[in-house]
């Protein structure tokens, strides 16, 4: 592993495109379990059912009650861990230009990473059905459920939930970073859905060198991936950026 963590280092080192994609695998370590695969929050409530727009827009109370409330308390608490830290130091040091998350618990801004990308919104915000009004998660008052706004309006999280689109603006720019990064880091995830799914391909397509980070093998090592570094994604991205700093 110290060896390809060295690499990674040496690659990184001598870019100023690169572009890091992540998912839940790397929050993993805030103590925010992950939705999909074994344990997932999907194992316990079907998300066609609780997190379905339509659902929601029937039933908000429900769905506060079963899914929301929960997914409020996890990430009002949630800290950036090191992998989040490392990949804002990786910018600060002009080597990252963005992230694209699918990640909806905000860490990323909290750790400093300016250019962040959330395909599936971000749940650090409510916005006011009927008014518009935007407040931080973290305000909402839960005394009542669903919560409401001081219009009466219902609350609902600004992120996409299953049954709406992916905002267009953010697929066309991660299209973009996709197509002209020189190096992709892959990190705690395994790229299974799209349009995630699509942007290491995208990538490896337009001559990047792929770099992926995650505890285990997965289908995108083989036939994606240029090198997988295996374990916990705080532990070596840290390294990795020690490793820069003494190369710079
Ligand atoms: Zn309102």
């Amino acid at each position: 592993m110290d060896e390809l963590i060295k690499r990674a280092g040496r690659d990184l080192a001598s870019s100023k495109n690169v572009v890091a994609l992540t998912g839940a695998g790397i929050s993993v370590e805030s103590g925010i379990p992950p939705f999909r695969g074994k344990g997932g929050i999907w194992e316990k409530i079907d998300p066609m059912e609780f997190a379905h727009i339509d659902t929601f827009m029937k039933e908000p109370g429900k769905v506060w009650n079963v899914l929301l409330k929960d997914m409020k308390e996890i990430i009002d608490k949630a800290k950036p861990n090191d992998a989040h830290k490392g990949l804002a130091e990786l910018e600060k040091l002009g080597i990252l230009k963005a992230v694209i998350t699918q990640n909806v618990d905000g860490l990323h801004q909290k750790a400093g990473n300016r250019d962040v990308i959330e395909f599936h919104g971000n749940f650090a915000w409510q916005r006011c059905l009927e008014c518009n009004k935007v407040c931080e998660t973290r305000e909402i008052d839960l005394t009542q459920i669903p919560p409401r706004c001081e219009c009466g309006g219902i609350y609902r999280p600004e992120c996409v939930f299953f049954g709406e689109m992916i905002p267009p603006h953010h697929l066309i720019r991660s299209r973009d970073l996709a197509s002209t990064c020189d190096i992709m880091l892959v990190v705690g995830t395994s790229a299974l859905v799209q349009p995630a799914a699509y942007m290491p391909v995208m990538a490896k397509q337009s001559g990047a060198k792929i770099i992926e980070i995650n505890p285990e093998k997965t289908p995108m090592t083989k036939s994606v991936s240029d090198y997988i570094i295996m374990g916990q994604a705080g532990r070596i991205i840290s390294a990795i950026v020690k490793e820069i700093k003494q190369q710079l």
